[in-house]
């Protein structure tokens, strides 16, 4: 099936064809005819599987017709993040190069005065974080009423983020007669509640399970002691062992972003990092060298690197195992996009058990463990192993493969990656002491910690001192 059979214009098409698409992923074809029919629609599919077109192709053109009023967006699109609504933003740039819509993007701190004036002539598109939105309209420079269009997407992010009740009052500022949309990779109980609330005889397509994995990935479970130099000893490893030719490395805490980061560098490692301590300027720029592939890897926390869309990524490493196992579903979904394949790594320790038993019982999906690729893990300092629900627990220390043995000299340096520049000496086991007192069990946040941490690791949604995407410099014809 092609795009020409979805019933979207001509116009669109073309652009469609001009940005490289060719055929429509399953959630486009599923959605894209229901939303041009007016329809409320609950998308549900995993994580790079297109749902940004699924919903902007189709709004380009139901917004083609109409015209737009003084202060009255006449769609909102609601996202959980200042780089996920800035994507968005440069979906309608490509997709709407053939249409007159204007749009406005309310992100924090974006040229405010601008924004408004825009906003003040009226706009087609308005894409927004929850937090912002009601800051603004708040102080009454935005009138919902006019807006019969509204997209949630990423809802499970939001809900991870702690935005519903925003977004529940948004819902009542808007027109009751209305089309909503609602986009999300999983689909947990307050979300549909949410749905069941704010939307109208909706069509649900599922386009797989709902925190189903991609199955372009690969997936690997490392069991590794709890220590850090072992961990970024078996990461340099699989960094050197496997085809890593881009990789984004996850850690659940900000100061193990950086530690990491000075780490891989300092071994040689072409790598950068990004997390919520970082001003949007900084996070731009390492991001952009990511993408220009001035550095391969990229070092990152969830909330900096939530739904970051790198085309190529090849493999997702998570140093520490996600806290939270929809955060597994996300992370891994930062490869295999677009129908490409890719492997995810994921460091284990004992500790982690539980959560593994989260993942694995959401995602309904057992995953490969494999030896760790460094012979001798300093197992005997590891805390006792505690057993998973499923009773097995994997070998503690593996034979060494062959390849560790070729690891151990230098490897032969692969395209793209940069190789060491040595070889890190055997890393001295830390004192005894130090390790027999570590807290491990403390520093892992109490369940309803969580979620505070993880608005924490953002901060505030106070400020864009990002570039301006080019569409806000467009001059928006009366
Ligand atoms: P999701 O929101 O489901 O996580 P995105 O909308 O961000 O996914 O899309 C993931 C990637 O797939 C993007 O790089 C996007 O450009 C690409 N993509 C989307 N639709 C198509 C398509 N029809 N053909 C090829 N690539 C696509
Ligand atoms: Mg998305």
């Amino acid at each position: 099936m092609s795009f020409a059979d979805l019933g979207l214009s001509d116009d669109l098409l073309r652009a469609v064809t001009d940005a490289g698409y060719t055929e429509p992923t399953p959630i486009q074809r599923q959605a894209i005819p229901s939303v041009l029919m007016g329809k409320d629609l609950i998308g549900i599919a995993q994580t790079g599987t297109g749902k940004t077109a699924a919903f902007v192709l189709p709004m380009i053109d139901v917004l083609g017709e109409g015209r737009t009023r003084a202060l009255m967006p006449r769609s909102l699109i609601l996202e959980p993040t200042r780089e996920l609504a800035a994507q968005v933003a440069e979906n309608f740039e490509k997709y709407g190069v053939n249409h007159k819509l204007s749009m406005a993007l309310l992100i924090g701190g974006v040229q405010m005065g601008d924004q408004v004036k825009a906003l003040e002539k009226g706009v087609d598109v308005l894409i927004a974080t929850p937090g912002r939105l009601m800051d603004l309209y708040g102080r009454g420079k935005i009138l919902l009423t006019g807006c019969s269009l509204l997209v949630i997407d990423e809802a499970d992010r939001m809900l991870d983020m702690g935005f519903i009740p925003d977004i529940e009052e948004i819902c009542t500022k808007l027109p009751k007669v209305r089309q909503t949309l609602l986009f999300s990779a999983t689909m947990p109980p307050p979300i549909k509640k949410l749905a069941d609330r704010f939307l109208t005889d909706p069509k649900t397509i599922e386009v797989a399970r709902p925190a189903s994995t991609n199955t372009n990935i690969t997936q690997r479970i490392v069991q590794v002691s709890a220590t850090a130099h072992v961990k970024r000893d078996v990461l340099r490893r699989l960094l050197q062992q496997d085809e890593v030719s881009t990789a984004i490395i996850f850690c659940n805490r900000k100061t193990t972003v950086r530690d990491l980061n000075k780490s891989l560098k300092k071994h040689g490692f072409r790598s950068a990092e990004i997390h919520g301590d970082m001003d949007q300027s900084a996070r731009i720029a390492e991001l952009d060298r990511f993408k220009n592939g001035d550095v391969n890897i990229l070092v990152a926390s969830d909330v900096a690197a939530r739904g970051i869309d790198v085309k190529g990524v090849s493999h997702v490493f998570n140093f520490d195992a996600p806290w939270h196992p929809d955060d597994y579903v996300h992370r891994i979904g930062r490869t295999g996009r677009g129908g490409a394949t890719g492997t995810a790594y994921t460091l284990v320790t004992p500790e982690d058990a539980e959560n593994i038993a989260e993942i694995e019982k959401l995602t309904g999906h057992k995953i490969e463990r494999v030896p760790s690729p460094v012979a001798t893990d300093d197992a005997e300092d590891a805390p006792a192993p505690k057993r998973t629900r499923g009773g097995k627990r994997e070998a503690k220390k593996p034979e060494p493969r062959r390849e560790d043995v070729a690891a151990e000299t230098p490897a032969k340096p692969k395209s793209r990656r940069a190789a060491p520049a040595r070889e890190e000496a055997a890393p001295a086991p830390a004192p005894r002491e130090e390790q027999r007192s570590r807290p491990v069990r403390d520093e892992r946040p109490a369940r309803d910690d969580r979620r505070r941490r993880r608005d924490q690791d953002d901060g505030p949604d106070d400020g864009w001192n990002g570039p301006i995407p080019d569409f806000l410099n467009y001059t928006i014809d009366a």
